[in-house]
């Protein structure tokens, strides 16, 4: 398929009531983050990176037509990258899974503390982007696996399943 060009997401597009994507990765990550729509429409996924020193972070463009609550576990992922990215914590010495799994349970727990179902969306963020349960990921852990550690970790979570 024929190759489209990033395009930032316009900045008054929101991913919920009030919030736009690029003021969501700014809360999370502490500074201005471009969010670009990415890659073509087949193309599920997102990526953080750093330009220049300026944080960016891909939304492939077959992630936009997903419910906005499951793009938006998807860029809380994404963010806390960011955030890993201008932390003053050393995660060089973390492995790629143990930086992986670190920003699975912060989107959850962002998530919840936000009054979503963080559990549900990162339960449902893995088929939503085409991953199978068990599939394979060396730099991630299956989704089974993924799912598991945010449900052990997600403390924000936990206070909700305790209340209901
Ligand atoms: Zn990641």
């Amino acid at each position: 398929m024929r190759r489209m060009p990033p395009e930032r997401i316009p900045p008054a597009t929101e991913i919920m009531p009030g919030w736009t994507y690029e003021g969501v990765a700014k809360w999370v990550c502490g500074q201005d983050v471009q969010v670009v729509a990415y890659g073509n429409p087949m193309e599920a996924g997102a990526a953080f990176l750093a330009r220049d020193g300026k944080p960016i972070i891909r939304m492939y463009r077959g992630i936009l037509r997903l419910p906005k609550d499951i793009q938006l576990i998807i860029l809380l992922h994404e963010a806390w990258h960011c955030h890993q990215w201008t932390d003053d914590i050393d995660h060089s010495l973390w492995t790629i899974v143990e930086n992986e799994q670190d920003a699975d349970v912060h989107a959850a727990d962002m998530a919840c503390s936000l009054g979503f179902d963080g559990l549900r969306l990162d339960a449902e963020s893995y088929p939503a982007m085409g991953m199978p349960i068990d599939a394979p990921d060396k730099d991630h852990g299956t989704p089974r696996e993924r799912v598991a550690n945010v449900r052990a970790k997600a403390i924000n979570c936990q206070h909700r399943l305790q209340a209901s």
